[in-house]
């Protein structure tokens, strides 16, 4: 399992940390999650980061 950071792709804070799979990273998965951001204060889309 490998832990990724997601990001609000607004605001760019960084709000979730997740785990991908190693079948995951060996696609290149690109996770997309809407999640609540606190900043922004509603539901954004998060990107992972590196
Ligand atoms: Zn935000």
């Amino acid at each position: 399992m490998q832990i990724v950071t997601m990001e609000c792709e607004v605001c760019g804070e960084r709000n979730y940390t997740t785990n991908k799979t190693k079948e995951m990273v060996q696609q290149r998965v690109k996770l997309n999650i809407k999640k609540f951001c606190p900043r922004c204060k509603k539901h954004t889309a998060h990107k992972e980061v590196k």
